[in-house]
């Protein structure tokens, strides 16, 4: 059967009128639906009651490192990288989920650019986000402190009020078929201190220091945490699956 252009439009008018006819007779409750509730989420001292705490300030429990225990120094409330121990991650994985960090750059300042308070979280331990002293360092933009690195730099520069970064990192795993193929980039929104440094940004691949990123099929993974040989400090690391 043939259909001209004329009477394409005349049966997408019709259909259009009629959905429009329909909008005129709905009710408000016909739009509105009660179940399942949403849970309820209180805040105490700043952290959500659903989330999983993975560093309380107390000990690594929750951690592992890359060659058995996690190794890095815990005193005062905070965590802070021993430089050549190695990276240290979480026991348990993750696939979607919302992250909150602080981090502090060491206050002896020491080296520069990719050299200076260099660390990184690891998603499900593939995809990086820098943490870089950015406090008079350039470096390449796409290596900086929020970027997702080497692939988005930051949207800015955030500087921290107090030498205390925070980072909360809302991210959405990629998605594989059966044949491991790709059917939905990853991806993932960090506010840098409050500021919005990545906004939804779609994730190529992995993380590769040289080269372009590489897409591996993987299922959930955990958060690491990078020794890149500066004494990088961390507070505060609570995350919440979604
Ligand atoms: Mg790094």
């Amino acid at each position: 059967m043939n259909f001209s252009l004329s009477s394409v439009l005349a049966i997408a008018l019709l259909a259009a009128s009629a959905s429009l006819q329909a909008q005129t007779n709905m009710k408000p409750s016909d739009t509105e639906y009660y179940s399942p509730v949403p849970p309820t989420v209180t805040i105490n001292n700043g952290i959500p009651s659903d989330a999983t705490i993975l560093f309380d300030g107390k000990d690594l429990s929750k951690w592992k490192g890359e060659k058995g225990k996690a190794d890095w120094i815990v005193a005062n409330n905070i965590l802070e990288v021993k430089p050549g121990s190695g990276t240290i991650q979480t026991n348990e994985n993750f696939t979607d989920f919302q992250l909150h960090i602080e981090w502090k750059s060491p206050e002896v300042i020491k080296g520069e650019g990719q050299g200076r308070g260099n660390s990184g979280i690891f998603l499900q331990g593939l995809y990086e986000i820098q943490v870089l002293d950015n406090v008079n360092n350039p470096t390449y933009v796409n290596g900086g402190a929020g970027s997702l690195y080497k692939q988005r730099p930051p949207l800015a520069q955030v500087i921290a009020p107090d030498k205390w970064h925070t980072y909360d990192i809302i991210y959405k795993a990629p998605q594989f078929n059966k044949d491991s193929l790709l059917i939905s980039k990853g991806t993932v929104t960090v506010l840098h201190n409050g500021v919005v440094v990545q906004n939804n940004t779609q994730i190529d691949g992995t993380t590769e220091y040289i080269g372009l990123p590489k897409i591996v099929s993987h299922g959930p993974g955990p958060i690491i945490l990078q020794d890149h040989g500066n004494p990088v400090q961390f507070r505060n690391i609570w995350i919440r699956k979604l």
